[in-house]
């Protein structure tokens, strides 16, 4: 704990001051590519987290005031600065994450394009109106803001899953209290200063950091209308549980197992490229990483090809432009894979590639994993069961589209998948019978713009609305009926004891 005393302490953002916190318990950040503390992160008090939120509930009275298209033009605002400081972004998400410089880049521009959408509120927040649902009488919707909304964010992108939330809840009306991974918290407290140069009034937007002790905080307090939480299965179902228990809103992405199926008749130069990159791009550090491909009947043919494909990329230092990812994010992270690994190949799966013993010249301290690749996986083995969350593929063969398909919706997970085909007919059953969010046709990684919503299925996702998109919309507001009638002429009088309106 000395060790700390000397590092940068991250801020908590509270009632519009960047304060430090007057907590004695500190956690290292650490830059995972060379294992160098660079910051300390406090583990908030109960205290701090509560005024947190006292202090997003009077910003709500007087945000929720302020005119739609006001609220709009800050998300504009936002959005221009976000751009003007990207570069700026990314240098410290790859600090804090590893991460090369592009997908870094990547990390930010997805969060920019939520913000803009986000400019858009105005016309996501339109009610319904029939008129003359009964002689004079008007039946129209109003979307209304919910209170204080939280978000509990994961590593692994530390500028998206942040903008995913807070920007449509606020720009709905709502004010917002963020609790980002302590793993990774310098780039959420950057988001929040250019936020307030953007113009975001006090009390708007509120972050606290911390671990399973702060999330239990935003869980009980009576306050807190919505949770969105974005990280690991076991913990999503945890908030879940929890906050629908204690009668919050709740919306909760989890882990993944996403498989990609080969069909024989695919472009096979496409299927290596692409499977390479979204298997092993970001350390298989992504949701939507594809970790399992399925080969059907003859397209296992390509198997010699993917394994000269994964073998010919490497990780690197986030400015080396040759390396193809970064380091895994922790110690810790990089022992479970290694052990998954070791897994794997006492169940006797084939390791065609093992990246357990990587090194990177300069960096022998970073947590750093080779490609890995394995064939003749079972269906039993954990390297297939289990999230790795590691640059590691495995492979599948199967003789029939049907069989594949059967297979993908018998595993629990159900976030993201993809078909690689030349037949039409092929995709069409695929993206009719599988049971998965989201799909891609000849596309690897299908995560969906903002205009739509990112929509994991079964184990991928707890909850019924997604993040951003108009299912934000829905989740961050409460649709109001109401049911209007003006006397300008004359009615029947007396009282009127029937359900009837006239
Ligand atoms: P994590 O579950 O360890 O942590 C996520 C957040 O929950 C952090 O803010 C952390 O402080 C908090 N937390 C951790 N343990 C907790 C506990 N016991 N109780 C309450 N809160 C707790 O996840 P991670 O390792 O940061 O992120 C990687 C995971 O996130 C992977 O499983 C990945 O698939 C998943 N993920 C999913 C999506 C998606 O959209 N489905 C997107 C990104 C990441």
């Amino acid at each position: 704990m000395n060790k700390l005393k000397s590092l940068p302490s991250v801020p908590l953002y509270i009632d519009g001051v960047f304060r430090s916190s007057s907590t004695s318990h500190w956690l290292p950040v650490t830059d995972p590519a060379t294992n160098v503390e660079i910051a300390k992160v406090p583990l908030a008090t109960e205290q701090e987290v509560a005024l947190a939120i006292t202090s997003a509930g009077e910003a709500f009275q007087s945000w929720r005031e302020v005119p739609v298209p006001e609220r709009a033009r800050l998300m504009l605002s936002y959005q221009h600065l976000l751009k003007q400081h990207h570069d700026e972004l990314a240098q410290l998400i790859s600090s804090e994450t590893g991460k090369n410089a592009a997908d870094a880049k990547g990390d930010v521009w997805r969060g920019i394009e939520v913000v803009e959408q986000a400019a858009n509120i105005a016309s996501l927040m339109m009610g319904e109106t029939v008129e003359n649902v009964a002689p004079d009488i008007d039946t129209y919707s109003l979307i209304q803001p919910l209170g204080v909304c939280c978000g509990i964010t994961p590593f692994n992108f530390p500028a998206m899953i942040p903008l995913w939330m807070f920007p449509m809840a606020i720009a709905a009306g709502n004010t917002f209290v963020l609790k980002p991974s302590e793993q990774v918290p310098l780039t959420a407290i950057r988001l929040a200063e250019l936020f307030e140069l953007a113009g975001a009034p006090k009390g708007v937007l509120q972050i606290v950091h911390g671990g399973k002790e702060q999330v239990d905080m935003l869980l009980s307090a009576p306050d807190i209308r919505t949770v969105s939480f974005v990280g690991s299965a076991p913990v999503a179902r945890y908030i879940y549980q929890t906050g629908t228990g204690s009668g919050k809103r709740v919306q909760a992405f989890a882990g993944a197992k996403n498989h990609m199926v080969v069909m024989p008749d695919a472009n096979m130069e496409q299927v290596v490229s692409h499977l390479v990159g979204s298997a092993v791009g970001a350390a298989g550090q992504r949701c939507m990483a594809i970790s399992v491909v399925v080969l059907v009947g003859s397209a296992k043919t390509v198997l010699p090809a993917l394994r000269a494909g994964m073998s010919h990329v490497r990780p690197g230092a986030s400015d080396d432009e040759q390396a193809a990812y970064g380091p895994l994010i922790s110690a810790a992270a990089k022992a479970r894979v290694l052990a998954l690994i070791k897994e794997g190949i006492a169940q006797g799966a084939i390791c065609e590639i093992d990246g357990s013993h990587c090194a990177v010249d300069g960096y022998p301290d970073g947590h750093w994993v080779g490609p890995t690749l394995f064939s003749g996986v079972e269906p039993s083995m954990s390297i297939y069961r289990e999230e790795i969350f590691g640059p590691v593929l495995v492979c599948l063969e199967v003789d029939s589209l049907t069989e594949a398909i059967e297979l993908i919706n018998r595993n629990p997970y159900g976030n993201g998948t993809s078909i690689f085909t030349g037949s039409g007919a092929a995709a069409r059953q695929f993206q009719h019978q599988v049971q998965v969010g989201q799909v891609g046709v000849n596309v690897p990684i299908p995560v969906p713009l903002p205009f739509f919503s990112f929509t994991g299925w079964r184990g991928s996702f707890y909850g019924d609305l997604h993040a951003y998109g108009k299912q934000a919309v829905r989740f961050y507001t409460e649709t109001k009926t109401v049911t209007a009638r003006w006397f300008d002429q004359d009615i029947p009088s007396g009282p009127n004891m029937t359900i009837h309106l006239r």
